[in-house]
């Protein structure tokens, strides 16, 4: 599927009855952000909070994740676009089936097209799999860029990772200072005031 506008991508995302994970939603994540952006944040799916209030990182680990960004002048509503490999909750938010992410994968690869990152940084070990390292060692790779067609990925901790082990807080912050690097140098407009 492929979309030239925003507003059909998101009605005909919302409608969506692809999997069974349609069956217990509350509501479907689509994302947040600003399309315009070409740095995108890639989680894995919508938890209890995202999924009640239908936007993603929501809850503890979503402030952690909106204080970290500030850190380096990125804001949800202003310079990046934040979405999910799944966009409806999974049950007692278990990893999402190879078979969910494969029903919902035409969601994502509509919303890279219309977007066009230069940058994907993908929060967690399971989105990092699925979009670019099959054998990601997330302990060990997070923060180091790889290229994939033309789109540079990053893996970091996820922040309910981070929320759990507080010691791995420095470490993961050191992801965003080598994005912040990564950004000046491809997509310095990302910190433009202008970015509409
Ligand atoms: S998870 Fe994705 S594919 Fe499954 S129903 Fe929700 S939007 Fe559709």
């Amino acid at each position: 599927m492929s979309y030239n506008n925003w507003e059909d991508l998101k009605n005909d995302c919302k409608a969506c009855r692809r999997c069974g994970l349609c069956e217990t939603r509350n509501n479907v994540v689509v994302g947040v952000g600003n399309p315009n952006s070409r740095v995108m944040f890639i989680g894995e799916g919508p938890g209890q909070n995202e999924d009640l209030q239908g936007e993603p990182f929501v809850g503890r680990g979503g402030k952690l994740l909106d204080k970290m960004l500030a850190a380096v002048h990125l804001d949800r509503n202003k310079n990046i676009y934040i979405a999910n490999i799944v966009k409806c909750r999974p049950p007692q938010n278990r990893d999402p089936l190879p078979e969910e992410q494969e029903q919902c994968s035409v969601w994502l690869k509509a919303q890279i097209e219309l977007i066009k990152p230069k940058i994907i940084v993908c929060l967690g070990r399971i989105a990092a799999m699925k979009m670019f390292k099959e054998d990601i060692k997330i302990t060990r790779e997070h923060g180091q860029f790889f290229e994939r067609d033309g789109i540079l990925y990053m893996a970091t901790l996820h922040p309910a990772a981070i929320l759990r082990n507080p010691n791995s807080k420095p470490a993961a912050f050191q992801d965003y200072l080598n994005l912040q690097a990564k950004i000046s140098e491809l997509c310095p407009e990302t910190y433009d005031e202008l970015l509409n």
